[in-house]
Formats: C-alpha cells, structure tokens, sequence
C-alpha cells in the first residue's frame, strides 16, 4: 500500500473509532435532531448542518481528492443526492435524519461539536478534553501525512482513551470490548 493509501486507511480507522464513540455518546440525532423536531411540530430542521461543510474547509491536497473519490463511490454525488423537503445548503444531509454520510465524512463534519454537545458530554460524561479544532486539523494531518508516526499514535490512543471513558457508563456495550 503507498503512503496515501495508508494515510486513507488510517483516517477511515479513526472514523470508526469515532462513530463507536458517537454511537454511544447518543447526542445529534436524540438530543438534538429529536427535539428540533418536536419543536417543529414534524418539519424538517437543519441543525447543524447549514452549509456545505463536506467540501468547505477541503485542502486543497490530492488526500481530500482521494477521500471524495471514495465517498462518492459509496454515497454518491452530491448533486445526486434526494433533495426533496431540503432545509440544509448540504446535499448530503438528510431533513429528518442528520447526514446521509455514514463514513467518508470530511474531517471538519468529522470533528465538529457544537456547545450544548461539548456541555453535555462534561456534564454526563465528566469528559472535559474534547476540543474538536484540535481533533479536526489533526484529522486533516492524518490524511495528508503531515502527523509523524509518534503523533498519530498519541492521537489514536487520546481517541481509545476518550471511548473507554465514555463506555465505562456502559458496561454491556460491544464498542467498549472491542477497544478495551
Ligand atoms: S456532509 Fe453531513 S455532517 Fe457534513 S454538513 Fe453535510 S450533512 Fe452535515
């Protein structure tokens, strides 16, 4: 494999670390999704979601190049995607569900927490190291390569170590067995 097919893999492997952790941690779609909806009485919301953050913060790197390729091979286009009772300039995002996106996210949609998020996983998780500037430029480092072995060893490990913090409120979750 080349470097810029390592540096690929590797994202991907943070990825889905994080969405272990997301699918846990439970935040935009149950607290938040779920509540705007309610608030509007059934129609759509954006949320978050209100630009096209998959391309906006891109590099311009043949890495992010390499990314879109293969998100558009698994999720299409974006100017193929449903637009119908659109609320968010993103195509990829879906009114009544959150991102259509499953994996391939960019880095920054990867990454972003908004406040109520950041407060609620001190509040409920007693995690206070979430900084998501600093996971998503690292992020962007680990697709270009631009983070040495060491450092993207640290990150891996700072990422395990947030799980398992989160996971310990549930025992009986299979993420946690996998990363522990
Ligand atoms: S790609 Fe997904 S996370 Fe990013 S802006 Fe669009 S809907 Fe939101």
């Amino acid at each position: 494999m080349n470097s810029a097919e390592t540096n690929l893999t590797r994202y991907l492997e943070l990825e889905n670390l994080l969405n272990g952790f997301f699918a846990v941690f439970d935040y935009c779609y149950s607290k938040c999704i779920k509540s705007e909806l309610e608030k509007s009485q059934g129609r759509p919301v954006a949320a978050c979601c209100r630009d096209k953050y998959y391309c906006l913060y891109d590099l311009p790197h043949p890495a992010f190049e390499r990314l879109r390729e293969e998100r558009e091979k698994r999720y299409g286009k974006p100017q193929d995607q449903d637009r119908q009772n659109a609320v968010s300039p993103c195509e990829y995002h879906d009114p009544f569900t959150g991102c259509r996106l499953g994996t391939h996210k960019s880095p920054i949609c990867l990454a972003f927490f908004c406040r109520k998020a950041i407060d609620y996983l001190r509040t409920e998780f007693g995690d206070y190291t979430y900084d998501y500037l600093g996971f998503n430029y690292a992020l962007e480092w680990v697709l270009t390569g631009d983070l040495s072995e060491p450092q993207y060893r640290e990150f891996r490990d700072s990422i395990i170590q947030m799980v398992q913090k989160v996971t310990k409120t549930l025992p009986e979750n299979q993420f946690a067995k996998q990363v522990s």
